[in-house]
């Protein structure tokens, strides 16, 4: 019995994240749901991944951060075979925009890791407590070893 139609897999691409992209396509295929994918870029980029001064992106450098954000997006829905109509890369809060997109789409679940790259969640407030908290479906956040 298939319990989610459709699956949206929210990733900060990181590094340790291996074992979530496999339960996302575990659960994908086990329930034979729809996946998308989501990655929300920020305007604001930190200098110090701690508490170093917050400098706004925009421009040219805003252009490079999509492109390498938009690079990486397509690397991971290859690998997961994730329909081109069903890749989203916006701009904004992280935990906003995984939502607004999880609403526009009908998605009944939402996969995301129990903690991200950090730095600026540090100071935002965690991604997943974000989505945990405003969206209408279920959230799966899974537990990530550092
Ligand atoms: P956080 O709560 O920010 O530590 O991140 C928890 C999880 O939320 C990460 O493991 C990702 O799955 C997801 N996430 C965090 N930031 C983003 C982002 N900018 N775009 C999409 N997903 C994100």
């Amino acid at each position: 019995m298939s319990y989610y139609k459709h699956i949206l897999f929210a990733t900060d691409f990181s590094d340790h994240a291996e074992s979530l992209i496999d339960k996302v396509r575990y659960l994908a295929k086990d329930n034979q749901a729809c996946l998308s994918i989501v990655h929300v870029l920020n305007h604001l980029a930190m200098t110090d991944a701690a508490y170093g001064p917050i400098i706004p992106l925009e421009g040219e450098f805003m252009d490079q951060f999509y492109k390498a954000a938009l690079s990486k997006l397509n690397g991971l829905a290859d690998q997961l075979e994730i329909a081109e109509s069903k890749r989203w890369l916006e701009t904004g809060d992280p935990k906003m925009e995984i939502v607004r997109i999880a609403e526009e789409n009908s998605v009944d679940l939402i996969v995301l890791g129990s903690h991200g790259r950090h730095g600026l969640a540090l100071l935002l407030g965690s991604t997943a407590n974000g989505v945990l908290h405003h969206a209408k479906c279920d959230v799966l956040a899974v537990r990530l070893n550092d």
